[in-house]
C-alpha cells in the first residue's frame, strides 16, 4: 500500500495542532511531517517566549487544541510543577493565567504523545521550507519531502519598521525593530528612557519585560488613538447569547449598533460589556462571513483598531503592571503620530503630533517597534511564500490578511482555481473567515482542516505536490 504523506511547514501553534489532530483521527498508511526550524513544536511566535513576564491572556480554562477538551491545560498546568513555582501565575477568584511557554509546552506533549501512541506517522524535521519544487518540499539543508499534500501554517512575520524609519535611524543601536527576540530588550538599562510605538498587546508584554528586568526609567507608548487593550473580566459571569437570526443589516454600522445594543442591555442588568464582545467573538466567523468584501474593508478601516483593544485583552498580572507604571508616571500613553525622527548623538529625537495640542520631542536611548505582525507583508516574508506568490500558485487574499483560501482553506491561484493539494491552517487563513486569530478558534479551524485532509479521496498518483500553477 502506498503511504499517504502529507507536509505541514510550519510548526508553530496551528501546524502541531493540525499534526495532532491528523494523528489522533488518522489510520495507518498516513505519514504527516511537519517542518519547522525551531527546536521544540508549538511554541511560533506565541508561544516560544522564554520570558516569564509573557502571559496567555485569557485564562487556562480557555486554551485548548478542540472545544471536546475544555479545561484539559487548565488541568495539565495545574498539575505541573510550574505551577507550585509560578505563585503569580492565578489570579484573584482562582482563575489561572500560565506563562506563555506552558502553554506550547503542553501543545508540544500532546504532539509526543500522539506520535507514541498513533498509528499514523508523525514527526518534526527540524528544517526551513524554501520552495515547492519538482514534486516536493525543498528545504534549507537540501532535502526534498515528497508530498501528497501540503499544509502552510505559517502566520506571524516579524513587525514592519515603516521605510522611512528604517532608514533615518539605519544602524542605530537604539532601533529594537523586533521585540520578539529573545535578546531584544538586553540592551535597555534600568534609567534608560524608551519610546515605544504601538499601544497593543506587544506594548503591553514589552512594558511587563522591561518592568520584570528593572527598568524604571521613563516610557512614552503611542499610536494614533492611543488605546490599550482592555482587561479581562475577573469573577464569574454568565453567558450573554446574541439571537443571530434576528433581521439586522449585515454592515460594519449595522453590527456596531447591535453591539451597542446589547452593550446597553447588559449594562441594564448591572453585566460587563466584554460578555456581550465575547459572544461576538465566538459567533465572528459568521458574522464576517455575512459581510460583502466592500463591508469587511470598511470595517477593517473604521472599526478595526477599536475591536482590537475590546477583543484582544491583556492578563491582569500584565495589566496590573501597566496601570501601577501609569500612576508612578513611569508610562505615559498617548494618542499621537510620528511625524519626524532624528539622531542627536545617541539619543533618538522623536517629533510626536499629539491630538488637539502642539506637537512634543521626546529624546529617547531606545525606540521599539511593536506595530504587532506584518501580516500584509506575509507573502514577502519567506523564501517559500515569494515563490509560491510568484509562480502564481497562492495569492494574497483581497483584505490583506494573509492568503485566499476557499471556504475548505484550500489556496486559490492566481486563475481562480482552489487547489485540494495546498491548503493553509490558522491565522493566514482570516481573510475568508473572519475572527481566526485566538487560540479557541485556530484549535477549531486546525481540527477541522484535519477532518477535511481526512475525509478528502485517496489522491492519484500524479496528483504528488503542487509544485507549480501549470502542474495544477
Ligand atoms: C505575541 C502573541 C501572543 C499571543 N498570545 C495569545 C494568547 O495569550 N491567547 C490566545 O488565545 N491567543 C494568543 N495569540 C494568538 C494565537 O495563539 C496565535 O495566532 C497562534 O499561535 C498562531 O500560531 P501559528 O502556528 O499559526 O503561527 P506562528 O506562531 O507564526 O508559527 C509559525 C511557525 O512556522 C515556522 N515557519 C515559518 N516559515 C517557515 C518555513 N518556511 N519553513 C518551516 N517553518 C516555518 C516558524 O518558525 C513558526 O514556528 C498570540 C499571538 C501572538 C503573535
Amino acid at each position: 500500500m502506498t503511504e499517504r504523506h502529507i507536509v505541514i511547514v510550519g510548526g508553530g501553534f496551528s501546524g502541531t495542532a493540525l499534526a495532532v489532530h491528523l494523528a489522533r483521527r488518522g489510520a495507518a498508511g498516513l505519514r504527516v511531517t511537519v517542518i519547522e526550524p525551531r527546536p521544540e513544536l508549538a511554541r511560533g511566535v506565541a508561544y516560544g517566549t522564554q520570558d516569564p513576564a509573557h502571559r496567555i491572556n485569557v485564562p487556562a480554562s480557555r486554551m485548548q487544541l478542540s472545544a471536546a477538551e475544555e479545561g484539559d491545560f487548565d488541568r495539565w498546568f495545574r498539575a505541573s510543577e510550574a505551577y507550585h513555582t509560578d505563585p503569580d501565575a492565578q489570579w484573584q477568584g482562582g482563575k489561572v493565567y500560565p506563562q506563555r511557554g506552558q502553554f506550547g509546552a503542553y501543545v508540544a506533549e500532546q504532539f509526543a504523545r500522539a506520535a507514541e501512541h498513533s498509528p499514523v506517522r508523525l514527526a518534526h524535521v527540524r528544517d526551513h521550507a524554501v520552495a515547492l519544487r519538482n514534486g516536493g518540499v525543498v528545504t534549507a539543508s537540501g532535502a526534498v519531502y515528497h508530498a501528497d499534500e501540503v499544509v502552510l501554517a505559517i502566520s506571524h512575520p516579524p513587525p514592519a519598521v515603516p521605510k522611512w524609519l528604517a532608514k533615518k535611524l539605519h544602524h542605530h543601536a537604539g532601533l529594537i525593530a523586533n521585540p520578539w527576540r529573545s535578546d531584544a530588550l538586553a540592551a535597555v538599562k534600568p534609567q534608560d528612557s524608551v519610546a515605544i510605538i504601538g499601544t497593543g498587546l506587544t506594548m503591553s508584554d514589552v512594558v511587563a519585560s522591561l518592568y520584570r528586568q528593572g527598568h524604571r526609567g521613563s516610557v512614552v507608548a503611542f499610536s494614533r488613538r492611543g488605546q490599550l487593550p482592555r482587561p479581562n473580566l475577573s469573577g464569574d459571569f454568565p453567558l450573554w447569547p446574541l439571537d443571530y437570526d434576528l433581521a439586522q443589516a449585515d454592515t460594519a454600522r449595522g453590527w456596531l449598533r447591535r453591539i451597542r445594543h446589547e452593550v446597553a442591555l447588559a449594562a441594564a442588568q448591572n453585566l460587563p460589556w466584554q460578555l456581550v464582545l465575547d459572544d461576538i467573538r465566538i459567533n465572528g466567523q459568521r458574522i464576517w462571513q455575512r459581510l460583502s468584501l466592500a463591508e469587511q474593508r470598511r470595517f477593517l478601516r473604521h472599526l478595526r483598531p477599536w475591536w482590537d483593544v475590546h477583543r484582544y485583552r491583556i492578563a491582569p498580572q500584565v495589566s496590573a503592571v501597566i496601570e501601577q507604571s501609569q500612576a508612578d508616571g513611569r508610562l505615559v500613553v498617548q494618542a499621537a503620530r510620528l511625524q519626524q525622527v532624528s539622531v542627536e548623538g545617541k539619543k533618538i529625537v522623536l517629533t510626536l503630533q499629539t491630538r488637539g495640542a502642539s506637537s512634543q520631542e521626546p529624546r529617547v536611548d531606545h525606540l521599539i517597534v511593536t506595530t504587532g505582525p506584518a501580516h500584509g507583508a506575509l507573502l514577502e516574508s519567506g523564501a517559500l511564500l515569494q515563490q509560491l506568490a510568484a509562480d502564481g500558485v497562492i495569492q494574497a487574499d483581497p483584505l490583506g490578511l494573509g492568503i485566499l483560501v476557499n471556504a475548505q482553506s484550500q489556496t486559490v491561484n492566481s486563475n481562480g482555481e482552489a487547489n485540494a493539494h495546498l491548503r493553509v491552517v490558522g491565522p493566514a487563513a482570516r481573510g475568508h473567515f473572519g475572527e481566526l486569530m485566538g487560540l479557541p478558534q485556530v484549535a477549531e479551524h486546525a481540527e477541522s482542516v484535519a477532518l477535511q485532509l481526512l475525509d478528502s479521496p485517496p489522491l492519484p498518483a500524479h496528483g504528488r505536490c503542487p509544485t507549480s500553477l501549470k502542474t495544477y
